[in-house]
């Protein structure tokens, strides 16, 4: 076969394989982007466990009519401009990728106003070359994105959704792990038309409080330790309880940096270790952290899912998170609020 460039459907399904998983992979991108743009307001909408419908209303700032198109566009992103910004980034985005892969792979529509426009616009993408049509629309400021029938034009993807209740429950899992993480913004959770989470915005410390608890259990929020722990720019902060039983291992191990959820192995290494030297075997932590540092020191580009993050200092972060948790436990044992001994 003679060598030739892709068309951009079949180019950006390929890139969608990376991102676009599952649905709850759909819904962690678009209330990214919807946080990103300054939303303080977050519906998600799912039909049959996002299979056939998944809709995120945002109050952002909208996209401009004369961008609605481009939004859709592959590496389309106003979110940087040169590498320079990639190292102090602090939007969830920046690969510019999501909207278009998500588009190739499902039917997508993009509805937005900005608070300067008198109406809303309406962009959607069709066909191998990804021809945009754009038609008026009506929406109040910020912007909708409904995506339908997810994976009808890739059966192989298709063919791996499981059944509806487990896919919710991965998107329920993504609304918990990012209310947690931003709890000044109000988000409704709707499945099939029943409304399954409402987090109010919650700004003082007894409201969050009361999200942590909705979301984390009554019990988790009773047990807990407060961090805050403070070195230069790093800073430590959330909650950390010891349980009697390992169940909760895996359950409740959630830690962000930059308000980015992650799975990093620096950050879980250094809080185990603190954990094992003051608790016994049958005890378990669970934890809500968050780290934060200066953007230039963290590269969030290690992977398209941006799960991943490759620290400059990663001794320094280790250590400062292992004295951070160690220094939590030690205090809360010599007050004697919890004798994590017997
Ligand atoms: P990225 O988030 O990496 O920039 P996306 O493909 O997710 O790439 O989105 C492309 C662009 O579309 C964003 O940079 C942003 O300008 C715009 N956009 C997407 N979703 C929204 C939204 N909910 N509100 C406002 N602008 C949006
Ligand atoms: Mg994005």
């Amino acid at each position: 076969m003679a060598i030739h460039i892709l068309p951009p459907q079949l180019a950006n399904q390929i890139a969608a394989g990376e991102v676009v998983e599952r649905p709850a992979s759909v819904v962690k991108e678009l209330v990214e982007n919807s946080l990103d743009a300054g939303a303080d307001r977050i519906q998600i909408d799912i039909e049959r466990g996002g299979a056939t419908l998944i809709r995120i209303r945002d109050n952002g700032c909208g996209i401009v009519k004369e961008e609605l198109a481009l939004a859709l566009a592959r590496h389309a992103t106003s979110k940087i401009t040169c590498l320079e910004d990639l190292e102090s980034i602090l939007s969830l985005g920046f690969r510019g990728e999501a909207l278009a892969s998500i588009s190739s792979v499902s039917r997508l529509t993009l509805t937005s106003r900005t608070a300067e426009q008198k109406e809303a616009w309406q962009v959607y993408v069709q066909g191998r070359e990804q021809q945009s049509t754009i038609v008026p629309a009506s929406h109040p400021v910020g912007t909708t994105v409904e995506v339908a029938n997810l994976f009808f034009n890739t059966p192989a993807r298709r063919k791996f959704l499981r059944s509806d209740k487990t896919e919710f429950a991965h998107i329920d899992e993504v609304i918990r792990r990012i209310a947690l993480a931003k709890s000044q913004i109000a988000f409704t959770l709707t499945h099939n038309g029943k409304i399954i989470r409402q987090y109010k915005s919650a700004v003082e410390k007894s409201q969050i409080l009361k999200r942590v608890s909705a979301i984390c259990g009554e019990d988790f929020v009773q047990q807990a330790l407060a961090i805050n722990w403070k070195h230069d720019d790093l800073h430590l902060s959330g909650w950390i309880a010891i349980s009697d039983c390992s169940r909760s291992q895996n359950e409740l191990n959630y830690c962000y940096i930059n308000g980015r959820m992650v799975k990093d192995k620096v950050v879980t290494h250094a809080i185990r270790q603190a954990c094992a030297e003051h608790l016994n075997t049958e005890q378990s932590p669970a934890f809500v952290l968050f780290l934060d540092l200066n953007p230039n020191d963290v590269d969030v580009n290690v992977h398209p899912t941006k799960h991943e993050v490759r620290f400059q200092q990663a001794r320094l972060i280790h250590d400062f998170i292992y004295q951070g948790v160690s220094n939590a436990l030690l205090s809360a044992q010599q007050l004697n609020f919890h004798s994590y001994d017997n």
